[in-house]
């Protein structure tokens, strides 16, 4: 019989900070400007320069810590983390070793209703490095600082996912989280949150771990899986070929769907860290937790139940509606102002859904105005507009941000809901059908559907369906 495996998996989450500047100068940390012009002699190195902490780094810092189950270490400080790259004009990193902020934490996840925790080992700060830039048109690299010192927080969990569904479930929940705190806007495509897996397998029932490989350039939750499903094939064929699988740094090529050495694994000790001489340790006392708990806003799943009290929408409705933080700002101003949760949430989970499907969009790229979706649903319970012209008004609004007010009123889009002026439509609607009228004395219902459809299309769709249909039977 062959043997059965088992895989074992620990992340490294790297969370780029929401700061508004960067953790040791006062340089932006906007996302996009012209090359190295988000730069000081702080963040590029320069000799004689001194690093100030941002004091904001420390608080979100604590407050993912507080919010993952974490201890907040009292006194912790900043290391050294030696090493030359040109990405990184110090020759070293400001990172933390010996007594990173935050440590010994946990998140729950889920998986088809089984809850499992997942162990955080710690948490630590740092900053980034900047961007190389490979220009194969002048075969030349060329390095961008604008990203050297942008706040970091690398969260270690323990080796305790073991497949990819786990990883997944961790990552969405850490996403959340992060995202609910404001702490960052944790995109994984986009590069503010990133993920490195250590992967080991073990025959089912061992103790020991098995040598860990670890892999970077993991950008997508699919490039995750693929990469997870992809690496632990490899190494189960190296130990079944006899070989050993070797501690490295593994580059996952998601095109290829395979993984190359990068580089041989490094310990702490090829870093030569030592404390950071520059920076004085951070004293962190117990009535700052206490206030940072304080500032806690609601998270995703005391926002979940409360949805489900408060505004009694479906489950499932719910679990969309607030599995994106700015999805559910929008959802809950658009509610103030209507006051009918209900229809707001329709809206929303059926055009807002299909037309951010439809336009490749993400949750986040949603920017319209919760006021205008307020006014849409207004208008239709007044039966100034029908479903038909609203759909076509909330598209308008989705893409363009348009004035539905004013739009309607410039395209006259108003529903006709004069009974006297509709009549007159219907009764010609009448005379003109005599097949699908005698069908309907026959008894079939359905041929009503096909008059009130032909007296809408004589109105350019802009009468008052409610109104059709009763004047239809009256007058049949
Ligand atoms: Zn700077």
């Amino acid at each position: 019989m062959s043997k059965q495996y088992e895989t074992v998996i620990g992340l490294e989450v790297h969370v780029e900070l929401a700061t508004k500047t960067k953790i040791f100068c006062g340089c932006s940390t906007e996302f996009g400007g012209a090359p190295n012009t988000h730069t000081c002699p702080v963040c590029t190195g320069q000799p004689g320069s001194l690093p100030v902490l941002n004091k904001q780094v420390v608080e979100y810092a604590m407050a993912i810590g507080v919010a993952t189950n974490c201890d907040i270490t009292p006194i912790c400080k900043f290391d050294r983390k030696n090493y030359f790259y040109p990405d990184n004009p110090q020759n070293y990193q400001i990172s933390q070793l010996y007594l990173p902020i935050a440590h010994d934490g946990y998140v729950e996840i889920e998986i088809n209703g089984k809850k499992k925790k997942v162990r955080i080992h710690e948490m630590h700060m740092e900053e980034d490095a900047g961007k190389l830039i490979h220009d194969e048109w002048t075969n030349s690299s060329l390095v961008d600082y604008n990203r050297s010192g942008v706040p970091l927080v690398e969260i270690v969990s323990e080796p305790d996912m073991r497949n990819a569904d786990e990883v997944m479930a961790y990552l969405e929940k850490l996403r959340l989280i992060i995202q609910y705190l404001g702490a960052s806007d944790a995109k994984l495509h986009e590069g503010s949150m990133r993920a490195d897996v250590n992967l080991s397998v073990r025959e089912v029932g061992t103790e020991e771990f098995g040598t860990r490989t670890e892999m970077k350039n993991l950008n997508s939750f699919k490039a995750i899986a693929r990469a997870i499903e992809g690496e632990t094939k490899r190494q189960i064929e190296l130990i079944e070929d006899g070989r050993k699988v070797v501690q490295e740094t593994r580059r996952w090529d998601d095109n290829k769907e395979s993984s190359h050495a990068m580089r041989s694994k490094e310990d702490a000790k090829d870093y030569r860290y030592f404390p950071e001489p520059d920076l004085v340790p951070i004293s962190i006392s117990k009535e700052w937790i206490s206030e940072i708990k304080e500032k806690q806003p609601e998270l995703r799943e005391e926002k979940l139940a409360r949805y489900k009290e408060e505004f009694e929408i479906p489950k499932y409705d719910a679990e969309i509606l607030t599995g994106s933080k700015h999805l559910a700002d929008i959802f809950e101003e658009t509610t103030k102002l209507s006051g009918k949760p209900k229809k707001v949430s329709n809206w929303l989970m059926v055009e807002g859904l299909r037309l951010v499907k439809e336009n490749n969009m993400e949750m986040e790229d949603i920017h319209f105005k919760p006021a205008s979706l307020a006014i849409i649903i207004d208008l239709v319970d007044k039966g100034e507009i029908n479903n038909q012209v609203a759909k076509e008004v909330f598209e308008l609004v989705f893409k363009e941000d348009i004035d539905p007010e004013k739009y309607i009123e410039e395209k006259g889009l108003k529903s006709v809901n004069d009974t006297d002026e509709l009549k007159k439509v219907v009764e010609e609607i009448i005379a003109n059908n005599p097949k699908s009228v005698e069908d309907y004395h026959n008894g079939k219902e359905k041929a009503i559907g096909f008059l009130v459809g032909q007296t809408m299309k004589a109105m350019k769709g802009k009468a008052n369906p409610g109104i059709v249909n009763k004047l239809l039977k009256e007058l049949l």
